[in-house]
């Protein structure tokens, strides 16, 4: 019988395919509005007009504006420019820090999948930015072929990451490295850095994603 202080989440969700196009957790209206109101707040929280956020975080105005208004599913990563521009954590524009109950929180990837637009990049956020741990923690999945440069993140933000199936590539320090099942790397992500997936199959790795005491990742 399930322990009724275990805090589930999405359990009972329609489980989301691999490749499925769509966010089966929250549907998009909801997560595009979600991501509406916290970008707006955000912006009303620092005073910052449309375009000093655009040049803070290097995302045009009319897209910052569209994502505002709800009419725009960003990217991946320019869900991460923005993030990284306010200084404040990715998950926090994806859903609100979950509540504990008891200190346990059971989370499903499958139930959280999900792929802005046409992405080739897909984010489970397994455990949101928690202020009082100071990470957060997702999965991703790089479908074949997909390469994406990151722009450094805040200042000491440091990342863990840890592959789970298939082999990507890290670019770390100028270097591509090679990373299969069960290998893991921890790297200064206040740098430029990188993830590929030169094969043919997806590769899912897991990225917690450190922030340091007293930074302002999570806005709300
Ligand atoms: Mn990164």
């Amino acid at each position: 019988m399930a322990d009724a202080s275990i805090v589930r989440y999405n359990a009972q969700k329609k489980i989301a395919k691999l490749f499925s196009p769509f966010i089966t957790g929250l549907s998009m209206q909801e997560i595009n509005q979600y991501l509406a109101d916290t970008l707006r707040q955000l912006r009303h929280d620092r005073s910052w007009s449309l375009d000093r956020a655009a040049s803070e975080c290097g995302v045009s105005k009319a897209m910052l504006g569209q994502i505002e208004r709800g009419e725009s599913s960003p990217t991946v990563a320019t869900l991460w420019k923005i993030a990284s521009g306010f200084d404040t954590s990715l998950s926090s524009f994806l859903e609100p820090a979950p509540a504990e109950l008891r200190g346990v929180t059971l989370r499903s990837a499958d139930a959280l999948r999900q792929r802005p637009t046409a992405d080739a990049m897909l984010m489970a956020p397994l455990f949101p930015f928690d202020a009082r741990y100071g990470f957060e923690l997702f999965e991703f999945t790089l479908l074949p072929g997909y390469e994406r440069l990151s722009e450094p993140h805040s200042q000491s933000v440091v990342e863990h990451v840890v592959v789970v199936r298939g082999v990507m590539e890290l670019l770390v320090r100028g270097v591509w490295q090679r990373l299969g099942e069960g290998e893991a790397v921890r790297f200064a992500a206040d740098q430029p850095h990188g993830y590929r997936n030169p094969t043919s199959a997806p590769a899912v790795f897991h990225d917690l994603i450190h922030y340091p005491p007293g930074s302002d990742s999570q806005s709300r």
